[in-house]
């Protein structure tokens, strides 16, 4: 069995002064937390011990009782009489940053020395423990009881005492059957909200090299993101070379186009006030946006791309490896855009990956190398350019290809998902090397492609223009597939965005 977590969200009602309390509470927890790090700080060797052990030996470190009346570093001096539960959560939190923090630095150091025994300079700075602590209050079992589907009571701090009091919730509700995590109290604004984690459990998929090598009929998805028009190009193929489907996600440009006009607004702002540091927040409402933007476009399009696997009954969604950060020259707006282009490419296939985890399918990469250069069909390198342009050279982010050595034609982005579909398949099928398989295909299957073609056209496979099933891939039929071309506009997703 395989298990997935989710967050149900849901909004806190409340007296006024709740609000100032739920503050204090939160207040506290960092305090404590940050103290706890700090008790790790001076006995990394905790560190070493599993969660549930360091929790016990961090307790006896701080905790007085009578059979430890003294404690090395006594949580009493931060506040007396806290429950046992908010003391666990906070030291929980405290083990994880500090376990992070501490494999950061472990990480440095090896760089450090590597560099060094190169003879390398080496200028990177280390990474330094949390200056401030912002963590949201987590409820162990013990400071919530009574939760009913829109009542919970809850027990916090409120400055002075601590006090059970009683709060609606409203908004999604636990599914029935759910396991049910600690909940947390989290600040969004000047709202709180509760975030309660909920664990579901599913019969785990088979492992990638299964589906693709005992079944023939299994459907992979491959994706192929991009930072232009086209944000994601999705197609469906079996693992014996069938194409099924294809769709466009657009609204690159758009996206594009919004964050460079917020980024230039960012540089004049600057160029204005003469603040240059990165990290002064001078335009903290701009980044926000930008972030926020960024954000929901990341979730939006991962949604759709495992929406499209889903609907198209596909088990496999397949990406490239995105490779380096590439730095991009000009203006402050560019250089800013391409960047945060790059990251949010990153969380499209990171929120992709753990939505498509939910439904069942299983997330690969693939060797980016190449992608947008190879023809689909016959691995030759491909001509890039733009309509009404000649048929030659490479000119980077065009939207056509040709092929000079099988002639095939089509969207470049449709073809580099091919390609990665492709690398995925030919992973597991070393051994029929010396022939690529989608040439075989090309072989069989030029005889019937028209008819498919005439089939597919009648009768659509999915309504809705945002899909289409396009069986011409392999066929030598050049009408087909420069047709596809023309109908780029029509199947193309675009993404409605309410900004
Ligand atoms: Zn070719």
């Amino acid at each position: 069995m395989a298990k997935a977590t989710t967050t149900i969200r849901q909004v806190l009602n409340y007296q006024d002064d709740y609000a100032a309390w739920f503050a204090a509470n939160q207040t506290l927890f960092n305090r404590v937390t940050s103290f706890y790090f700090e008790v790790i700080q001076a006995h990394e060797k905790v560190l070493d011990l599993g969660n549930m052990d360091a929790l016990q030996a961090l307790e006896k470190l701080t905790h007085t009782t009578q059979s430890n009346p003294h404690p090395v570093m006594s949580l009493c001096e931060i506040q007396e009489d806290i429950p046992a539960m908010f003391r666990r959560a906070a030291i929980n939190a405290a083990l994880g940053s500090a376990r992070s923090f501490y494999s950061n630095l472990g990480k440095w150091r090896k760089r450090k020395e590597k560099a060094t025994a190169k003879g390398k300079k080496f200028t990177e700075r280390p990474p330094v423990p949390p200056r401030s602590w912002n963590k949201s209050a987590t409820l162990y079992a013990g400071l919530w009881k009574e939760r009913a589907g829109s009542c919970i009571m809850i027990k916090v701090w409120t400055g002075s005492v601590w006090s059970w009091i009683k709060v609606r919730i409203t908004g999604r509700e636990i599914p029935n059957g759910a396991r049910m995590g600690s909940p947390q109290l989290i600040r969004k604004g000047n709202r709180w909200w509760l975030h309660t984690p909920i664990e579901k459990q599913f019969k785990s998929p088979a492992k990638i090299e299964k589906q693709v090598t005992t079944n023939e009929q299994t459907k992979i998805c491959s994706v192929d993101l991009n930072l232009d028009q086209h944000l994601a190009v999705c197609t469906i193929r079996t693992v014996e070379g069938s194409i099924l489907a294809t769709t466009f996600i657009s609204g690159g440009r758009r996206v594009n186009g919004l964050r460079k006009k917020q980024l230039g607004r960012i540089a004049r702002n600057r160029r204005k006030t003469g603040i240059i540091a990165e990290c002064e927040q001078d335009n903290a409402d701009l980044w926000r946006k930008i972030h926020n933007t960024d954000e929901q476009v990341a979730h939006l399009v991962s949604a759709r791309i495992v929406q499209f696997a889903k609907r198209n009954f596909a088990s496999i969604l397949v990406f490239e490896h995105l490779g380096n950060l590439k730095p991009a020259k000009g203006k402050y707006s560019h250089r800013g855009n391409s960047k945060r282009a790059f990251w949010m490419k990153g969380r499209i296939f990171k929120y992709a990956k753990y939505k498509a985890y939910n439904a069942g399918i299983i997330t690969s990469r693939v060797n980016p190398r190449n992608t947008s250069r190879e023809c689909a069909r016959c691995h030759s390198l491909v001509a890039r350019y733009e309509e009404g342009k000649p048929t030659e050279g490479y000119t980077y982010g065009a939207p056509l290809v040709w092929c000079h050595q099988c002639g095939m034609r089509g969207n470049a982005d449709r073809n580099a998902s091919l390609v990665i579909g492709q690398r995925l398949v030919e992973r597991y099928q070393k051994t029929s090397k010396e022939k690529p398989q989608t040439l075989r295909r090309a072989e069989q299957s030029a005889g019937v492609v028209i008819s498919q073609v005439a089939k597919s056209v009648g009768t659509r496979p999915f309504n809705g223009s945002a899909r289409r099933g396009d069986h011409n891939e392999h066929g030598t039929a050049q009408g087909v597939l420069s047709g596809m071309e023309r109908h780029t506009s029509d199947i193309a997703y675009q993404l409605h965005f309410p900004f």
